[in-house]
Parts: C-alpha cells; structure tokens; sequence
C-alpha cells in the first residue's frame, strides 16, 4: 500500500440483515468528515440502486481483469458467484478530498482491510439481536429468495463467531439508540 497516501478508515461490517444499511446512512447524514466507499460488485442492482452511488456495478469479466490489475485493497466472492471488492482508487478519492472513507463491507473484507491498515482503522460489528430476528427481518426485507435467504443465515451464523476480532460490537437492538452508540464511537475515533 506505499502507493496510496492514507489516513483513517472506518469499517463498519455485520451479517447481512443486522440493520447495518440504515444505520450507516444516518452515520454518514450526521458526519461530514465520513464518505462512504462506493464497492464495486458483479450482482444486479436491486430497484433504486445507481451505479456509482450504491456499488460500481460491473460485469464479471471487468472486475476481473480489475483483480489482474491489483486494483483492489481486497475482494472476494461473497455470495456464490457474486464478487464484492474494495478499490484502491476509491479509497484515495476519499482522501484525497480530506474525508475517512467509511468501509461498509463483509466480514472477512473487514478483517482483511485492517490488517493492511494496521492502526488507522476502528472496526465496528453491527449484531442483530438474535439469529431469529434476524432471519425474520430478512425476510420482511423482501429481497431474498429461499435459497439465498438460507445462505445469509448460514453466513450470519458463522460471522458471529469472528465478532470478538473488532474494536467494538454493536448491539442492534434498538436504531435509535443502536445509531447514537455508533455515531459516538465513530466521533471519538476521528477526534483521537
Ligand atoms: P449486498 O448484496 O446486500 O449489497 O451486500 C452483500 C454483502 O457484501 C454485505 O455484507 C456487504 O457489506 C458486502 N460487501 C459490500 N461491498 C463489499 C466489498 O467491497 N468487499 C467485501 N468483501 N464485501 C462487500
């Protein structure tokens, strides 16, 4: 990484389905030195979702001949077939303008991208209250079929056993005090 000029990360990372999303958009709303890092991923976009805001929608043969370029920080295969990655431009765009890209990305991701960055990073778990819950709010989500419902749960169940490895872990239980917990950590880190 001596190629890129770095500063902080924040990574916030948490089973698909643990009210990450909406917490890290009222992060970002209550933040002005955070910019979220746009990934780029090989999945379709899902209704309202924009290239370039969202994700970096990209076909695979693209994101493929990114991962030959050494474009990213890290990447991965997420779900079966569906690559997710980090690029190193889109990070140094962040810092580049005086901001902390704000990292929203899987847990093995997470644990890969602070290990580059030793001790720039603060990395937040976001937990749902249960697997139950969990699994209920997946499903009022709408966006799952069963198939790919079974594998975030499986997913999620194998997630919190790596929980302990981040900085702090955060309880969703309730949003509005989930949020305020989280927006004080992040303002406690930047500050420091
Ligand atoms: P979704 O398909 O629901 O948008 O995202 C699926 C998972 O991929 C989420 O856990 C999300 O955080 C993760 N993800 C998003 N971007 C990246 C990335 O750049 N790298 C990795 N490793 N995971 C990512």
């Amino acid at each position: 990484m001596s190629d890129m000029a770095m500063g902080k990360v924040v990574i916030i990372t948490a089973p698909s389905g643990s009210g990450k999303t909406t917490m890290v958009k009222r992060l970002l709303a209550a933040s002005d030195k955070l910019e979220f890092s746009i990934s780029a991923c090989t999945r379709q976009p899902r209704a309202g979702e924009v290239h370039g805001k969202d994700y970096y929608f990209f076909d695979e043969a693209h994101f493929k001949q990114l991962i030959g370029e050494d474009a990213f920080v890290e990447w991965e295969m997420v779900y079966t077939g569906k690559y997710y990655g980090t690029l190193k431009s889109e990070m140094q765009r962040i810092w580049d303008k005086g901001h902390y890209p704000l990292v929203d990305i899987d847990v093995m991701g997470a644990l890969v991208v602070k290990d580059k960055f030793p001790g720039q990073c603060l990395t937040v778990f976001i937990e749902a209250p249960s697997i139950e819950e969990l699994r209920r709010r997946l499903v009022a989500r709408g966006t799952e079929t069963e198939q790919t419902l079974e594998e975030r749960v499986n997913k999620a169940v194998h997630e919190l056993t790596v929980a302990p490895q981040f900085d702090r872990i955060i309880i969703n239980d309730n949003l509005e005090r989930a949020s305020a917990e989280l927006l004080q950590v992040v303002e406690k880190f930047l500050e420091g």
